[in-house]
């Protein structure tokens, strides 16, 4: 087995051994030069001196280089010395007497210390590109161990997160005590034959506790915890990158059972090219596929190694990494809503002195697209104000102050989160989901309605499938379209005016429609052929094509208008629905049932929870 030199947490394992290194490189230089040096002893003389021993005969040959001179004489002595500039007197004697004379130009210096200086500035190089801070941060580079893993180790003991610590992301939280459970009672899941999760991908947007969450799971399972960045891994050397994770799960099983976190998992776990040039990509794709193997080798480890992975770019993410038995668990962290805010908001001015009449709740609606890490920031922001003041307490009007601060740094990210952009956003989502539920038969049940931004998305409506459906009949491809449709027609029906928010609501509608006309035959114009556009299928005329854009066009505009009329003769629900949209930020399937008095499907029941 392996000894872990001072691999993991730095100390005095990673940047002092490097100086000591450097150091004695110096040193060995130094005495290097001086050998190589006395070996060629030189003696100082005079100018006078100098000319005098020309005149005897006594000098074989010299270097002249500008104004010094380095000469040695008939009896193998060396010798130095200063000349004047500009002498047609030295010349003049060195012919006469002659000596052998050779000029160098440009620097007088000999090889070898040329050749040492040259040493000295690359060991330079190498320490300064090992000692960058930069680099330091993630515990610590070694010159010595290049191939060992950057990633820092957490014993249990030090490890203070737990679930509690995480306010709000109850849903994630719920997910990740599976993790926990599988981390403290393996045999319990083994017993009956199940495989352990080896991966979950936590995603979000940064700020909102992917590590904190990490961490609490690794609290919470009372096991060590090993972190590391996806840009750790990868090094200008190829091959390096996989030798580090190679070690890090080495670490790791040793310790096991244990977590292995890896923040920005997108730095290695992008697509693989096909077959790009360049050394860089090389590494990355290494790197990656060590990563995988490792995974595999999990099963048959004895305790379970569980890694947890954050991004915020899953869709760059190599379809390879998301296999079952990799990542094969994705927990969404969102940016917080209403509730989740006041918690957050709760939990970190535990620590500070606040003024009792200030209301969370007041100040968790006035910070709508704040990820968790700017309400920390909010709360120890208006502290500094208070403390800035000499104030006794953080009041209200310190918290205005803070939040407009911080608000001046985000202004590009909640651009789309005016109370102009809210409500459009608030009427858009009760659009999707008032069809939704209005044509309950052929829809998948509601689950929940957000307006609260993830990713790109301003807000999202989600259902969940009842079955995996490979049959789709027409009037279920219709609904939903309609659904799709039905953000952008809340949106006219309210504001009188057109959005762009709607693009991808109409990307899906449109595709929605042209697998009914071009692959299930559903229109008569048409009838039941298939057309493809696709190289090596059926390739249609130009009078087909336009045929086609007509059907999908009918389609859309047929439902269009079929849906416009439902959300017009629903109107109250529409609005009664955006107005608890905007004040709630969340609703679960069950509140909006109960909000507008409609009662639900039977079997869609199961999703009230
Ligand atoms: P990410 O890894 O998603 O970028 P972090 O976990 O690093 O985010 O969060 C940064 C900080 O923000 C945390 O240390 C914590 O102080 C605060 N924070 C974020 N989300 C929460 C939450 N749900 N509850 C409490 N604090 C949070
Ligand atoms: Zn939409």
């Amino acid at each position: 087995m392996k000894k872990n030199k001072g691999g993991f947490g730095g100390g005095l394992g990673g940047p002092f051994n490097l100086f000591i290194f450097v150091v004695v490189l110096c040193g060995a230089i130094m005495m290097l030069t001086r050998i190589t040096d006395t070996a060629r002893e030189k003696i100082e003389i005079p100018y006078s001196e100098y000319l005098n021993l020309i005149t005897q005969d006594k000098v074989k040959k010299v270097e002249i280089a500008g104004v010094s001179v380095v000469g040695q004489l008939q009896d193998q002595k060396r010798f130095e010395t200063v000349v004047p500039e500009n002498n047609p007197e030295q010349w003049e004697i060195l012919r006469k007497h002659n000596v052998e004379v050779q000029i160098i130009t440009g620097s007088n210096l000999g090889f070898w210390p040329l050749f040492f200086i040259g040493l000295l500035l690359a060991a330079l190089l190498v320490a300064w590109y090992f000692l960058r801070p930069s680099r330091n941060a993630g515990g610590g580079g070694n010159i010595f161990s290049m191939g060992k893993s950057k990633a820092k180790m957490f014993l249990p003991s030090t490890i203070k997160d737990k679930f509690t610590s995480v306010a709000g992301a109850h849903e994630a939280k719920e997910e990740l005590k599976d993790v926990v459970d599988f981390l403290k009672n393996p045999e319990k899941y083994k017993r009956l034959g199940a495989k352990i999760t080896r991966g979950a991908l936590l995603v979000g947007e940064p700020g909102n506790g992917k590590t904190l969450l990490a961490r609490a799971v690794a609290g919470e399972a009372n096991c060590p915890f090993f972190s590391i960045s996806g840009s750790d891994f990868i090094e200008v050397f190829v091959g390096v990158g996989a030798s580090r994770v190679r070690d890090l799960f080495a670490q790791a099983r040793k310790h096991a059972p244990s977590i292995i976190f890896i923040d920005e998992i997108d730095a290695v776990g992008r697509q693989r090219s096909a077959g790009g040039f360049g050394g860089g990509h090389d590494e990355r794709e290494q790197t990656l596929n060590q990563l995988l193997t490792e995974m595999d080798g999990f099963e048959t480890a004895k305790d379970p190694v569980i890694v947890l992975a954050a991004t915020n770019r899953p869709d760059v993410l190599d379809k390879a990494l998301l296999r079952p038995g990799r990542f094969d668990r994705r927990v969404e962290v969102p940016y917080p809503d209403l509730a989740s805010r006041e918690q957050i908001l709760s939990l970190h001015a535990k620590s500070v002195h606040i003024d009792v009449k200030v209301d969370m709740k007041k100040i968790a609606r006035g910070t709508p697209g704040f990820s968790g890490a700017d309400l920390a920031n909010l709360i120890n922001e208006a502290a500094i104000i208070a403390s800035k003041n000499n104030q006794d307490q953080v009041v209200l009007e310190d918290f205005e102050q803070a939040r407009d601060k911080i608000l001046l740094g985000k202004e590009i990210k909640t651009i789309a989160l005016t109370a102009e952009d809210r409500k459009l956003t608030a009427f858009h989502e009760a659009g999707h989901a008032l069809i939704r539920l209005l044509l309950p038969k052929v829809m998948d049940p509601l689950h929940k309605v957000t307006i609260v931004p993830r990713g790109r998305a301003l807000g999202v409506t989600h259902s969940i499938p009842e079955r995996e459906k490979y049959n789709s009949n027409k009037e279920e491809m219709l609904a939903s379209i309609k659904a799709a449709l039905g953000g952008r027609i809340a949106e006219e029906i309210e504001f009188q005016e057109l959005s762009t928010g709607a693009y991808s609501d109409f990307l899906a509608a449109t595709d929605i429609a042209r697998d009914m006309v071009c692959r299930y035959g559903m229109t008569d114009a048409l009838g039941p052929v298939v057309y493809s556009q696709r190289q090596g299928d059926f390739v249609y005329s130009q009078k087909t094509a336009e045929k086609i854009d007509n059907e999908v066009k009918a389609i859309i505009e047929t439902c269009y208008t079929q849906a416009k009329a439902m959300l017009n003769q629903n109107r109250d629900k529409l609005t009664q629905l955006s107005q608890a949209l905007l004040e709630k930020e969340t609703m679960y399937a069950r509140d909006i049932y109960e909000l507008l008095g409609i009662e639900p499907r039977e079997d869609h029941k199961f999703t009230q929870e």
